[in-house]
């Protein structure tokens, strides 16, 4: 075979699919295994949304559409920042996309040169790490500490600045530790981002859902009009992973070539799909506060029986559904703690450091289960300690 390029050496997969991988393998040998590796809902797309999208099929809504979106979702996405980020976003701002991936993957794209660095969150979510590496960019690693509540510290971030800057990307709530960043933190980054001269992405797929805070966005200082990017998306809060539908607001002429980038690769988004997202975000909205009110059960007895297993500590998360144990007590590696729990106790978790080298010393559960598997994970690791 020919030599691969360079890009398609360097870009790099997901833990969790690997885990996941592996896990089945284990069930298919007849072992029972409890899986916090996943990240995605344990519940279903709301029937108002799934029967809108369904009967779109049926409506024969089934060919190409505008490559940045259908006007009713974008004008559905133009009152939905209005409503949760305080500013009303230009419709020439707003793009359509496939999942928030893409959004994450096609900003870089527009925006990052070879040799430029890329400011990132360590442990964060590995598309980050990925994309810049396959441009040919420098990640430049801002550690999220425990001791900080694992937030991102904008202060640490001034410190990481050079004339290479070209990206800060932030995350809130954060996969993989639950971190919610506070307004002034957010707004110090863009701050720092407007001195500078410098983009900021924000991923911010996780917004509506916080438990005990509020969730904040970088962009409502400059609207996204400047160099600001909002990604957002439908996967997480109203459980529509399998759907593959997102949506970025950026300033106009990144939105322009972002079209391009659109049309160059996947043409569109499925039309039934964006009017399954314009029930989502114009229907009823009582799904939300139903699934965050189990998650938040969820949490907190995930968080309670973690610190109870020997050498395990654990803070409580503020946001997403992820929960995110130092197991540096245990004198294990994460991805020995990882590969114990998966071998010996048949529980699937990712180890930290599947998320940057800060992740060591850490395990992530994905706590998007039922509260019996979370009981029966506690008792299972306990006596795999013994
Ligand atoms: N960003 C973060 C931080 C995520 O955790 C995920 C999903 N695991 C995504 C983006 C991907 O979202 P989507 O499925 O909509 O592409």
């Amino acid at each position: 075979m020919p030599e691969l390029s360079k890009g398609a050496n360097r870009i790099y997969g997901e833990a969790a699919f690997e885990v996941l991988a592996k896990a089945q393998e284990l069930e298919r040998k007849g072992k029972n295994i409890l899986h916090f590796e996943i990240g995605e809902p344990d519940m279903e797309t709301p029937i108002n949304i799934a029967k809108v999208g369904v009967q779109a099929i049926y409506d024969y809504k089934t060919h190409y559409t505008p490559s940045i979106g259908i006007l009713d979702l974008r004008k559905a996405v133009q009152d939905e920042v209005e409503k949760t980020r305080g500013y009303r976003p230009d419709l020439k701002q707003i793009v359509i996309t496939p999942g928030l991936k893409p959004g994450i993957f096609f900003s870089m794209l527009a925006v990052v040169n070879p040799s430029d660095e890329v400011i990132c969150p360590d442990p964060g979510y590995p598309t980050y790490g990925s994309t810049t590496l396959y441009l040919g960019a420098k990640q430049i690693m801002i550690p999220l500490l425990e001791e900080n509540e694992f937030r991102m510290s904008p202060d640490d971030i001034k410190k990481k600045i050079t004339h290479k800057t070209k990206l800060i990307i932030v995350n809130s709530p954060q996969n993989p530790t639950g971190s919610v960043m506070t307004q002034s933190e957010l707004d110090e980054v863009a701050e720092i981002a407007e001195e500078h001269n410098i983009f900021v992405v924000s991923d911010e797929i996780y917004s509506k859902m916080t438990y005990e805070t509020d969730h904040f966005s970088p962009t409502t200082r400059d609207e996204a009009k400047e160099r600001t990017v909002l990604l957002d998306g439908f996967s997480k809060y109203y459980a529509m992973t399998g759907w593959r539908l997102g949506y970025m607001v950026s300033p106009v002429k990144m939105a322009e070539r972002l079209k391009d980038f659109l049309v160059t690769s996947i043409s569109c988004t499925a039309d039934f799909t964006q009017r399954a997202g314009v029930e989502a975000l114009t229907g009823d909205q009582s799904f939300i506060p139903m699934m965050m009110k189990r998650f938040k059960e969820k949490r907190d007895r995930i968080v309670k029986g973690l610190n109870t297993i020997p050498g395990f500590k654990c803070l409580s998360p503020q946001g997403a559904f992820y929960a995110f144990p130092n197991i540096k007590k245990t004198d294990m590696t994460s991805q020995e703690c990882a590969d114990h729990l998966l071998y010996n106790a048949g529980v699937a978790v990712l180890p930290g450091t599947a998320f940057g080298p800060y992740g060591e010393g850490y395990i992530r559960f994905s706590y998007a289960t039922t509260l019996e598997n979370i009981d029966a994970a506690v008792e299972r690791i306990k006596k795999s300690f013994k």
